[in-house]
Parts: C-alpha cells; sequence; structure tokens
C-alpha cells in the first residue's frame, strides 16, 4: 500500500505539523543512518496512537513504534508505512506511593534516572547514559553494569491490538538478556502491543550518594566507549558462555576494520560507529565482515544486538 494524496490528507488534517513525510530516519536515530519513512507521526496521547494503528490497519499499512532511535539501524530505503514517536502527555514521569514510579513510554531514560536520583529512589542508576526512551528500554530489556529494566519493573501499561488499553503484571512477562516477550497465559504478542507505561519499585536511599554513583557510572561509560560518535551502542549480543562479543573481535582482529565511514570503533569493538556520512549498506557489509571472521576463528556466530528494520529489498540481500 502507497500513500495516496488523499491518505496524507487524512493524517495531515488529524495531525497537521506532527506528521512528516518521506521523513529521513537518519535525524531519528542515534547511528546517523537511514531512508525515509513514509510518515512519521509524533503523538501527543495514547488515543492519538490508538487512532495510528486502527488507521494503519484500515488502509493495510505496517506501523512502528520509535522512542529514541538508539538501537535501530535502519536501512537506507527506509521504513514503509507509519513510524509513531511519542512525545506530550506520553512522557510524563511521577512518584507512586513511597518509592515507586511511573513513566510513560515517551519519557526519556535520562530524565527517568535523574527524576529518581532527586526523589531519593535507587536502582536506577544502571540505567544512565543509556540514551534510550523508557518504552524502548521496556521493550528491550536495557541493562548494564549488572542491572537491567526487568529487575525493577513490576508493570507495564499497553495498548491491546484491539485499541483498549491495559496492565500488563510482570507476572506476565518473561525477561531474558536484551529481550522481552509476554507469557502465553497473557493471551498477547508483545510485537502486537504498544507500550504506553512503566511501573517501577526502587528502594528508598540517599540522593547524594545515588548522584556520585551516577556520576560514576557515567564517567566509566566514557572513557570505555566512543559516545561522542554516531552508534547504536553494543552492535552484537554477547554470546552465551563464551567471552564478551567485543572480546572476541578484538582477538579476531577487526577492531578498526572499516567500510566506508562505518568502522569497528577502535576504542570498544563491539561498537559500530558512524563518522558521518555511513550508510546502512555499509553498516550491514562491515557487520557481516564481522560476523565472518569472528566465525571462521571461534566457531561462534555473533548475533545482532541492534535490531535492523526497514524496507530490506536491496542491501539486506546483497550484503
Ligand atoms: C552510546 C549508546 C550506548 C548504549 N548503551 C546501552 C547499554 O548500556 N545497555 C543497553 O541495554 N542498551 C544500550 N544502548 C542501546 C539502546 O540505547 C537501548 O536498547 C535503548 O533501550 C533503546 O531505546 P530507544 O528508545 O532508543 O528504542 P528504539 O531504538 O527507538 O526502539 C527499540 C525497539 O523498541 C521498540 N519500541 C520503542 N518504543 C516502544 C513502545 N513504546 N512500545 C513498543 N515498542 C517500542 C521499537 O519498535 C524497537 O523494536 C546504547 C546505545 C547507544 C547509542
Amino acid at each position: 500500500m502507497t500513500f495516496s494524496s488523499g491518505l496524507k490528507n487524512q493524517l495531515t488534517e488529524k495531525f497537521s505539523e506532527r506528521v512528516r513525510f518521506n521523513e529521513p530516519m537518519a535525524v531519528h536515530t542515534t547511528f546517523r543512518v537511514g531512508g525515509p519513512a513514509d510518515a512519521f507521526v509524533t503523538a501527543m496521547d495514547a488515543t492519538e496512537i490508538i487512532f495510528l494503528i486502527q488507521w494503519a490497519a484500515e488502509h493495510h499499512m505496517p506501523y512502528l513504534m520509535v522512542g529514541r532511535g538508539s538501537n535501530l539501524l535502519v536501512t537506507d530505503k527506509g521504513i514503509r508505512g507509519v513510524v509513531i514517536s511519542m512525545a506530550g502527555s506520553l512522557a510524563g514521569i511521577e512518584q507512586r506511593g513511597f518509592a515507586g514510579i511511573s513513566a510513560m513510554a515517551g519519557a526519556g531514560l535520562g530524565a527517568l534516572c535523574r527524576f529518581a536520583i532527586a526523589n531519593g529512589l535507587g536502582g536506577l542508576n544502571f540505567a544512565m547514559g543509556i540514551p534510550g526512551s523508557v518504552g524502548g528500554a521496556i521493550r528491550m530489556n536495557a541493562g548494564a553494569w549488572e542491572g537491567s529494566m526487568g529487575q525493577i519493573l513490576t508493570g507495564i501499561r499497553i495498548i491491546r491490538p484491539d485499541g483498549t488499553i491495559g496492565f500488563m503484571d510482570k507476572k506476565l512477562m518473561k525477561f531474558s538478556y536484551r529481550s522481552l516477550a509476554f507469557c502465553p497465559e497473557s493471551g498477547l504478542e508483545l510485537s502486537a502491543c504498544v507500550i504506553l507505561e512503566g511501573v517501577f519499585a526502587l528502594t528508598s536511599q540517599d540522593p547524594d550518594m545515588l548522584k556520585t554513583e551516577a556520576d560514576a557510572l557515567l564517567a566509566a561509560r566514557k572513557k570505555s566507549q566512543p559516545v561522542s560518535l554516531a552508534s547504536a551502542g553494543s552492535f552484537f549480543k554477547n554470546p552465551v558462555d563464551q567471552e564478551p562479543a567485543g572480546r572476541l573481535i578484538d582477538l579476531a582482529g577487526c577492531k578498526g576494520l572499516s567500510v566506508g565511514d562505518a568502522q569497528i570503533s577502535p576504542q570498544h569493538a563491539n561498537f559500530i560507529v558512524n563518522h558521518g556520512r555511513a550508510s546502512a549498506r555499509d553498516i550491514l557489509r562491515l557487520m557481516r565482515m564481522v560476523q565472518e571472521t569472528v566465525f571462521q576463528k571461534f566457531n561462534i556466530l555473533l548475533e545482532p544486538e541492534v535490531e535492523i528494520v526497514g524496507d530490506e529489498s536491496t542491501e539486506k540481500k546483497s550484503v
């Protein structure tokens, strides 16, 4: 299904300047890579998301939720259908009870961490410096320094595929390494739902101590990761019961390897960085070269942690 001018008019009437057509995804991803989304809409509340999901279904179009685009590699052909990002009332954060926080999916993880510190609530410092949204972090079960979203969540509010809103208790969710799934008893598929809000159980702690710890973790991150360059964080998942992916890539001699402006970071071998003009195709070629080299040397196939999305008619097949 392509966007006729009639369909464009429908979205423009509803969202005015908050819908953009042929919007380059490179400006919405931390990799600074990615072709155009047919339509990119910033939704301000749950009703608008429900409208978009139903509108997309009615017109046989796919839709994709995005947070900060910090775990995405969008292909050069871009994304067909509607890309939905969240702002406005979808970015609120508030304290709940004595040591709880509820945060809307569109809030930034950094804002959530700072809110927790200011209110003397501990447990979130591991997320300091992860440049994602609350929704994206829950979806990816983001984590660092032995902490992860699954450890502190008590549940999430979701939009179900039928457009209703409901609460999903943690008991019905299965968190694993950089991944979340709903248990079969929930009767729902995560991929068919939108995460609206996360509810977190934290512990009461001294704000100054929390701030000192957060600053130290941020400094450690800056020292070990190429944070000033465009990337999507760790590119590959760490293989189970093996050396970390970065170490394997380093031992395989791939540190510094490049294709065009895409490079295996000399600072951290599990980061692919974009020096400015890399295409998704460059990054995918580099990914494949690293996978092949590591496989030949260690018989281990590295799997991308970064999610590759978008029209794959050319580059994904031809790497
Ligand atoms: C410099 C750097 C450092 C990083 N360090 C870490 C780290 O230490 N640990 C770590 O785990 N990750 C890290 N990352 C990766 C990334 O920041 C995390 O995975 C982050 O949680 C992704 O959030 P996002 O909002 O950017 O999600 P996006 O990349 O926008 O989306 C990721 C996935 O979530 C889905 N999604 C987003 N919002 C919703 C929603 N509301 N409902 C349903 N699905 C949704 C998207 O469709 C997509 O499938 C790093 C990235 C960078 C660039």
